[in-house]
């Protein structure tokens, strides 16, 4: 059994530089970046272990927080930490090419992979929630999320809008860990929006990192500036503190001109989601004492949201779900049209995932963002004809606040992705770099997810439940030579909804590092064209194709 949290909270960061706490650049990048998912710059919640995500923890407790640390610390080069729902339970002898560490989060067997089940198992200290780079120790705060929420308003643009956003307006809700990422994303894209949550303080912390211009606690104050700036076609993002579920109905019956409608608040979890008439003073309590009155409560508010979104969509504004289920949650409210409006995946990302396209991200461990500077610029000469990506890694160099150890993220696809980490490698080894860099990616991916309502929605052979694609994903990242590997469930879109894994790999300089690299980088993302290839899609095969992947049932 898991020992209790007698440990008072304290505040953890990672060390920077060049001396090492653990044996070898393979364990330090593991616990650095365990350590940095509970930075106070980067974490929600890091006095409860919570990453992101509504309760997405990076340790089940501080117990088994200081257990992982000290194992970490003291573990060989040819030794593998397996660490269950944040508790580490084992240490085995494997070999140089294994994983360090190896991860399970919130795994339940199928009958039982609800959320009440859950709860009970987390309550008796048995499990915890892992969301998707909280457990997998691979967070790199709200930037993480932002290349790909730019890519999908990128992707609204060019579908809908000629390829600006410039004199649109669009409503959210949700700026917490993620969410907080879509006002700098609309405005990078020229739009203007209207951000609407609950909690002032989720707000103001987005201001005060510069993800957002500017908020108001009044409507009236709020409708005018956005449309001020949406006539002026003036790029602007305005915070409103309200629940989503009483605007968006009230901007809706006002008949404001909103033009793209979505919503990031953390739907997933009905404990999460803030009930009309709750304050948030009485929130946490509340949910605490009567989870399931407050999940009926829930979910009716998300009933209404999402009617207020349906209705917008029916007077032709461009809805879409942001993958945190809340069609889902309130068709379980009484919403029968919930599932009018379609997931962001199958609307705008999939022909991105059939190229094994999607995110690739790094952390300096150095703690310098210099040596982040000289990645970007390496990655702009990499790929010199890649015009979008230029101006990703232009806006990022300029406008993202670093959280926690200086990271970066952008979209590459299969047989681009080990360029990039050989290259790193590289840097390192000639002292171009001043330490090593992890390199790893979030589970918003074409090869290692399962998710019928986010990124398998409505694959075109209709296996968007089936789940044998992430384990296959993470035993071969396992093959390849990845230094941490992870298998999840839950994660964005709650428990019983997906099933999904990571891979983190340390590019410390070394002959053996690249060797790695150069097939851990390229089989994780080819996992994505393979799975692309079975369901049919065309692109997918050409991609495979053309960049020599060997898929059986397709060779003649
Ligand atoms: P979070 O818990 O950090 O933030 C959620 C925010 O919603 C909080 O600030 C909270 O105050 C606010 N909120 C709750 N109820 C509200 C209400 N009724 N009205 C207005 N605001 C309310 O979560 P996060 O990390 O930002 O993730 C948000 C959601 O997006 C989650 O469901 C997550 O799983 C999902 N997600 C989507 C993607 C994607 O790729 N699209 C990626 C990661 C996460």
């Amino acid at each position: 059994a898991t020992p209790t949290d007698s440990h008072p909270p304290r505040v953890v960061r990672a060390a920077r530089g060049t001396t090492l706490t653990a044996k070898s650049w393979q364990t330090e990048g593991p616990l650095r970046m365990l350590m940095n998912n509970l930075d106070p710059e980067v974490a929600e919640h890091p006095e409860k272990l919570v990453v992101y995500g509504g309760t997405g923890k990076a340790a089940r407790n501080w117990e088994a927080y200081d257990a992982i640390v000290r194992t970490l610390t003291t573990l060989e080069k040819d030794e593998t930490l397996l660490v269950q729902s944040g508790k580490p339970v084992g240490v085995f002898r494997t070999h140089e090419w294994a994983p360090r560490v190896l991860i399970a989060n919130s795994n339940l067997v199928g009958d039982w992979a609800t959320w009440p089940e859950f709860r009970k198992l987390e309550a008796l200290g048995l499990t915890m929630y892992g969301q998707m780079t909280a457990g997998s120790w691979i967070y790199i705060g709200t930037q993480g999320i932002l290349q790909g929420t730019y890519e999908t308003f990128a992707a609204v643009a060019a579908k809908r809008f000629n390829g600006t956003l410039a004199g649109t307006l669009t409503l959210t809700g949700g700026a917490g860990g993620m969410g907080g990422a879509q006002p700098m994303a609309v405005t990078l894209n020229e739009g203007v929006v209207l951000i609407v949550d609950v909690d002032p303080s989720r707000l103001a912390r987005r201001v005060e990192h510069g993800y957002l211009d500017e908020m108001t606690d009044d409507i009236d104050d709020a409708i005018t500036r956005v449309l001020a700036a949406k006539a002026e076609r003036r790029p602007l993002s305005v915070g409103l503190v309200g629940n989503a579920a009483t605007v968006f109905a009230e901007l809706r019956a006002r008949e404001v001109p909103i033009d793209i409608v979505t919503d990031q608040t953390s739907a997933h979890d009905p404990l999460a989601y803030l009930p009309e008439g709750v304050t948030v003073a009485e929130w946490h309590a509340y949910a605490a004492e009567k989870p399931e009155e407050f999940t009926d409560r829930a979910r009716a508010a998300m009933a209404k949201q999402v009617q207020a979104m349906v209705d917008f969509q029916m007077h032709g504004a461009e809805v879409f779900d942001y993958g945190n289920s809340i069609r889902a949650e309130a068709l379980l409210g009484g919403c029968e049209r919930a599932f009018d409006f379609p997931g962001f995946v199958p609307a705008y990302i999939r022909p991105l995932f059939a190229e094994g396209k999607g995110p690739f991200r790094w952390a300096a461990l150095s703690g310098d963002p210099a040596d982040i500077a000289a990645t970007d610029k390496a990655i702009v000469e990499l790929f010199p004809h890649d015009e979008h990506l230029r101006r990703w890694i232009t806006a990022a160099g300029e406008k993202v606040h670093f959280e926690g150890l200086p990271a970066r993220i952008c979209w590459l696809g299969y047989q681009e992705r080990h360029l990039a980490g050989l290259k790193f490698n590289e840097m390192v080894a000639s002292g171009e770099l001043s330490a090593p860099i992890v390199i790893g990616r979030d589970h918003l991916d074409s090869g290692s997810v399962a998710s019928p309502y986010r990124e398998t929605e409505a694959m075109k052979d209709g296996s968007d439940a089936i789940a044998d694609w992430p384990l296959l994903n993470a035993l071969l990242n396992t093959a390849s030579g990845a230094t941490w590997v992870s298998i999840h469930h839950g994660g964005g879109v709650g428990i019983g909804r997906s099933i999904h894994a990571g891979q983190v790999i340390v590019a410390d300089g070394t002959p053996l590092a690249a060797e790695k690299i150069s097939r851990v980088l390229v089989n994780d993302p080819g996992t994505g064209v393979m799975r692309h290839v079975d369901a049919g899609y065309e692109r997918a095969e050409e991609v495979a194709r053309e960049r020599g992947l060997r898929v059986p049932m397709w060779e003649t």
